[in-house]
């Protein structure tokens, strides 16, 4: 169990997964907050606009709902929250949807994060929540997604490295990958300044050569 002291931005699970560097940089360093948000508040703008499509019969809807849990040590909110009438009509259950303005990933970063939601709502409502969905805006579709033990397990898992990383404090090195090309910290992280560099070390020591033939020529 984690004390709230130490708790951390449920987001930054996703983000760790992602790219660690990425984020160092936004949960360690705090210098690019802005940039990274900012990318983030366009996302919520498309989803508030998606969410008119969402309402149906026997569906509340709650946004922006604060989230914690003391056992992943983790806080934040969720982007939306359906309650579902129970089938016997006398209750509602809980549903997290996160809306992502991009496309299904291959690997389980979005799962994680909308886990670790689900995870903090039952710890805080104590109920179990046995699926959610992610909405991808490019393909304008829901993924569901099961909150199997699998999943569960890497959740909790990935939010033990994350206060581990955290407490270091390092920012780990750029390693310029394909995901670099959508990576709202492009800007501030210069992925390719070490590939940069390369030529500029292969420009000096050809200039070394030149100066070393030139002074063997005047000799
Ligand atoms: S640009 Fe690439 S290396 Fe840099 S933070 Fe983003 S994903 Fe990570």
């Amino acid at each position: 169990m984690y004390e709230e002291d130490d708790f951390i931005q449920l987001s930054a699970l996703q983000h760790f997964l992602f790219c660690e560097r990425q984020c160092a940089l936004a949960y360690i360093e705090q210098t690019w907050e802005e940039n990274l948000f900012t990318a983030e508040g366009k996302i919520m703008h498309d989803k508030a606009h998606e969410e008119q499509f969402e309402k149906r019969p026997g569906i509340r809807i709650e946004r922006a709902l604060p989230l914690r849990s003391k056992e992943l040590g983790l806080n934040g909110k969720a982007d939306v929250v359906e309650f579902h009438r129970t089938p016997d009509g006398k209750g509602w259950f809980p549903f997290p949807v996160e809306y992502k303005r991009g496309k299904p990933k291959l690997d389980d970063c979005d799962k994680v994060q909308l886990c670790a939601q689900a995870m903090c709502l039952e710890e805080m409502l104590d109920v179990s929540i046995p699926s959610g969905a992610i909405f991808y805006g490019r393909t304008r579709r829901r993924l569901d997604v099961i909150f199997d033990d699998a999943l569960r397990n890497e959740t909790k898992e990935t939010a033990e490295r994350l206060h581990e990383f955290i407490k270091q404090g390092k920012t780990p090195k750029p390693v310029y990958s394909k995901k670099c090309k959508s990576c709202s910290l492009m800007e501030v992280c210069i992925p390719r300044t070490f590939e940069l560099n390369r030529p500029v070390a292969n420009y000096i020591h050809r200039m070394i050569d030149v100066e070393d033939s030139d002074k063997r020529l005047e000799t």
